[in-house]
């Protein structure tokens, strides 16, 4: 049986590394931070060269970025006991045509399952860009970061993938609204409850935790075309026409609720400029707002227990159900 050393000797070990030295162009210089009672682990991919430079993790403009996303500050962020940063490449890889190189393809399977084997108290794990996705969730990552990052609910609540939150992002930022408006508050929730101060008892930490949505998808969407979840009886056809191709046998056991889809002109106007998302996101809203007895009946499916809305349309990421899930889990939140 392999010896199995302690995190201090661990990190020391890791520290004096120069496995693939001959490749770094500023020489090795692990940049980590880890302890045995971090609850929050970050997954990135590997320093740049200002991080390098420091010794700091995440000491440039993706850090305060990736901060805000957290709403954490700092201090919080930098507390070893607290928050462990373990990223993909532990060593500055040096610069290609296109950007930073990847992390170095050996740090990973010499350190990672050592290290993070003894990070015990983890309750989530941040995965930060596609080289931490496709370690961590392997075949259960979709086809495309936006995809595996859309599906952030799936992966609940051991991880939430994120994009990369380097200022470079910010059209993928503008492009794909629903991550602020949906992942974000969901993430700063569960954030916030796990690295909670001592003095917030383990019940309180147990509570917040429950009543997450990172922790307790209750609401799930997904195409009416898929697969869908066993039994069918949690699930809501949510569109106002009935999806074309499907029989009616195919949805036995899922209740139609038409009335709870954007209205006509609405739906029309938006299906002319799918670029109109925020502003149909808005109206449709203020629709729900105007119409309770449409949504009424989901608020209450959910409240006890986990449904599926079911939506036809071939957009996965700018769709009615996306707006009416975010509605519904307001709505749950202001009980
Ligand atoms: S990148 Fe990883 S494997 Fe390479 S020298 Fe640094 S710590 Fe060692």
């Amino acid at each position: 049986m392999p010896t199995v050393l302690p995190l201090p000797a661990l990190l020391e070990e890791i520290r004096a590394c120069r496995a693939c030295a001959d490749a770094l162009p500023l020489g090795p210089r692990p940049v980590l931070q880890a302890s045995a009672t971090a609850r929050l682990l970050i997954v990135g991919q590997a320093p740049g060269a200002k991080v390098h430079a420091s010794g700091i993790p995440w000491d440039d403009a993706s850090g305060e970025r990736l901060r805000e996303w957290l709403g954490i500050d700092s201090e919080t962020f930098y507390d070893v006991a607290r928050v462990a940063i373990v990223p993909m490449g532990f060593c500055y890889p040096g610069r290609g045509s296109g950007g930073d190189n990847p992390p170095r393809p050996e740090c990973a399977p010499l350190w990672h399952e050592k290290l993070i084997d003894q990070l015990k108290g983890v309750g989530l794990t941040l995965l930060v860009g596609q080289y931490a996705q496709r370690h961590f969730l392997g075949g259960r990552r979709k086809p495309s970061l936006t995809e595996t990052v859309a599906a952030w609910r799936e992966y609940a609540p051991d991880y939430v993938p994120l994009p990369h939150p380097s200022p470079r992002n910010q059209p993928w930022l503008k492009r794909h609204p629903w991550f602020e408006h949906d992942v974000l508050p969901a993430l700063q929730e569960r954030v916030g409850a796990l690295l909670a101060p001592a003095k917030h008892t383990a019940r309180e930490a147990q509570s917040a935790n429950k009543d997450s949505t990172m922790t307790k998808p209750a609401i799930d969407i997904q195409r009416v075309y898929g697969p869908l979840p066993e039994g069918g009886r949690h699930c809501f056809l949510v569109d106002r026409l009935w999806p074309r191709g499907l029989r009616k046998e195919a949805l036995a056991n899922v209740a139609w609720l038409k009335n709870v889809a954007p209205s006509t002109g609405l739906r029309q106007w938006f299906h002319k400029d799918p670029a109109q998302w925020a502003e149909f996101r808005k109206r449709y809203l203020a629709e729900l707002d105007a119409n309770p007895d449409a949504w009424q009946p989901l608020a209450e499916a959910a409240a006890e227990g986990h449904i599926t809305l079911l939506y036809g349309s071939h957009d996965t990421e700018r769709n009615h159900a996306i707006v009416l899930r975010e509605y519904l889990e307001k709505q749950s939140k202001r009980k």
